[in-house]
This record gives structure tokens, C-alpha cells and sequence, in this order.
């Protein structure tokens, strides 16, 4: 149970683009990024949904 938890933090330690598949790990990671520092796509971490699309 405890392993569990203890691998799932360590593979949220960084960030990955939703767009681009870029991975980071930033400085503060308390604080989410607003912006993809590769792609610079204020929505890398929201994947496409073909259901929001109007
Ligand atoms: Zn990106």
C-alpha cells in the first residue's frame, strides 16, 4: 500500500506535456507550470478531447 503511494509521487516529481510529450521538472513543483516551456501551449495539461471540441 505504502509502495504504491511512495511511486506514484516519485512519477508526479515532474511535469509532462499533454501536446508535446515534453517532460520537465520544475524548480517548485508546489506550483504548477502555466505554460509548456517547450511548446508553450497553456494547455499541456489537458490532453485532447474530441468531446469539447464545438
Ligand atoms: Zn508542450
Amino acid at each position: 500500500m505504502l509502495d504504491f503511494v511512495m511511486a506514484k509521487m516519485i512519477k508526479i516529481d515532474g511535469w509532462r506535456c499533454e501536446r508535446c510529450s515534453h517532460e520537465w521538472a520544475p524548480r517548485n513543483k508546489e506550483e504548477k507550470p502555466k505554460v509548456c516551456p517547450k511548446c508553450k501551449s497553456p494547455y499541456w495539461d489537458t490532453a485532447k478531447k474530441e468531446s469539447i471540441k464545438k
